[in-house]
């Protein structure tokens, strides 16, 4: 344990952001390191209580409360070893996982939670400078063979565990760049790059094996790949994104945010743009839906040089604090403000968009209506109704329809082999993550739905766990509640 009582002696501190105007002028990290020293004193606030519903929060079920321990003694190896434990990537929770941990943090009950998605970053980034992320290579290889079909955080997860099981993997990704969302969604203010290369250079030197450009379904059927391999595990994400069909819709102007912060993550990496361009430089940008991605999209716009950016969003204003219906521990709906919206934004919400009219084949306003929400029924539904009389225009040159992904992309190679799909359209799996296809696994956003990355990592290695024990009748890659 930290302190006795280190909690009212020191106040919490996260890294703090960089300054706006020079964010504003580049795409790196919006946060600053934070120094070793100062970070030890916030793992001397933890108090170790003796239910820790922060590792209840944690999907992955990071062992929190001893980490926090041997930062705040200085004990940063044996705080990676345990870490690693149960989280193959946290580089990348440390920086852009939404914390549920901290949510559940018993100092939470005041809102002052303990740092620990700070604490996770500093521990992964101090041994990263030590020089003690090296290869974990497999004792004795197995002699069997594991495709992985898409490279975003839970395909990466199941590659890792697995190859360190001593199976042969080659993780398929028909994008020419490895990382899924984190590196062709993700803005590089949030994350930047070098730090998914790190760790790929590490799975490649445990024998990974990354092919890009192959679009399974397309390039190779997913038959083809379950006779050339002994199992296969599916996590192409969720990426069907979901529209917005009203009239006008056709009109130039309008995207997918996905279309959109992909293309900018091409210009970063210096790869070239592919399609129509589309920038928001002096533009007046409205961006349809209120969270992560529509957020990213409020960050793009601004770097881009964005005349005024707008963010709409069809629901109510979360409350700012918790209430009866959202009590600790538990995960709040409450206002979240990011960096990118500091940076300049206007929000509204409680707004349909009902249709976009331009001229010239080029959109220039969204009609809109203000909505009435009813108050919650016992079962938490909210009915809306439209205020008569509300309905204005807000000018537009580029819209953004960031509303969220519906399921995954259904054609190709989910069709191709009639892999069960459940009632929201996402791929079926059981409690081993298996399909109904044989010797097909499916895990992260392609099994779960839209979610995020600590819930795709977890999905990673419970997977990995599973088809370990397919191929070998059991496994020693550890389950989350085992
Ligand atoms: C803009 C944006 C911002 C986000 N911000 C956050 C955040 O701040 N924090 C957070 O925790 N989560 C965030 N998320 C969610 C998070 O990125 C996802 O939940 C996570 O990446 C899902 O991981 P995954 O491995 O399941 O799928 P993905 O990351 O989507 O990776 C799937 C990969 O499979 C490939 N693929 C698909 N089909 C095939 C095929 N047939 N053949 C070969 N390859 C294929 C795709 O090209 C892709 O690279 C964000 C999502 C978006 C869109």
């Amino acid at each position: 344990m930290g302190e006795i009582a280190g909690f009212k002696q020191f106040d919490r501190e996260v890294a703090p952001y960089r300054p706006l105007e020079e964010r504003l002028a580049d795409w790196r990290d919006v946060a600053e390191p934070m120094p070793d020293d100062r970070v030890q004193v916030q793992g001397a606030r933890c108090m170790d209580c003796a239910v820790p519903f922060c590792h209840w929060g944690c999907p992955l079920g990071n062992i929190i409360p001893d980490w926090n321990d041997m930062v705040y003694r200085g004990r940063w190896r044996d705080a990676i070893e345990t870490l690693h434990a149960t989280n193959n990537f946290p580089e990348f929770t440390g920086r852009i996982c939404p914390a549920p941990c901290e949510e559940s943090c018993v100092l939470n009950i005041d809102e002052r939670p303990v740092a620990i998605r700070q604490i996770e970053l500093n521990i992964i980034e101090h041994a990263f400078a030590e020089g003690w992320i090296t290869p974990r290579i497999a004792p004795e290889p197995t002699g069997k063979k594991v495709a992985v079909v898409g490279s975003g955080p839970a395909g990466l997860a199941c590659a890792q565990q697995l190859a360190r099981a001593g199976h042969d993997v080659t993780v398929f990704e028909r994008d020419e760049v490895i990382g899924g969302l984190l590196s062709i969604g993700i803005p590089d203010f949030k994350m930047e790059k070098h730090v998914v290369q790190r760790r790929l250079d590490q799975m490649a030197a445990e024998g990974v094996i990354f092919k890009t450009g192959v679009h399974i379904g397309i390039d190779v059927s997913l038959d083809e790949l379950r006779h050339l391999f002994d199992a296969v595990c599916l996590a192409g994400g969720a990426r069907q994104a979901r529209d917005l069909l009203i009239p006008g819709r056709e009109l130039s102007g309008i995207h997918f945010a996905m279309d959109y912060l992909a293309q900018q993550n091409r210009r970063v990496g210096e790869r070239g743009i592919v399609g129509e361009e589309i920038t928001a430089r002096g533009k007046r940008v409205v961006v349809i839906g209120g969270g992560d991605t529509g957020s990213d999209c409020v960050g793009t716009a601004n770097r881009q040089g964005a005349a005024e950016v707008i963010q709409i969003e069809l629901l109510p204003r979360p409350a700012l604090s918790r209430s009866e219906e959202m009590a600790w521990p538990h995960w709040p709906m409450v206002m979240r403000t990011s960096s990118s919206h500091e940076e300049g934004c206007e929000r509204h919400w409680s707004l349909a968009t009902k249709r976009f009219t331009g001229s010239e084949g080029r959109v220039e306003k969204l009609h809109m209506v203000r909505l009435d929400w009813s108050e919650p029924d016992e079962q938490g539904r909210r009915v809306m109704t439209e205020v008569k009389g509300s309905e204005f225009t807000v000018d537009a040159d580029l819209v953004l329809l960031a509303m969220g992904f519906v399921h995954p992309e259904h054609g190709g190679m989910l069709e191709q082999l009639g892999v069960e799909l459940d009632e929201r359209g996402n791929v079926r799996a059981s409690k081993t993550y298996a399909t109904n296809i044989p010797g097909v696994f499916a895990a992260g956003d392609m099994r779960r739905g839209q979610s995020l990355v600590v819930w795709a990592i977890l999905e990673g290695r419970e997977a990995a766990h599973h088809i370990d024990t397919h191929l070998m009748g059991n496994s020693d890659l550890p389950l989350r509640d085992q």
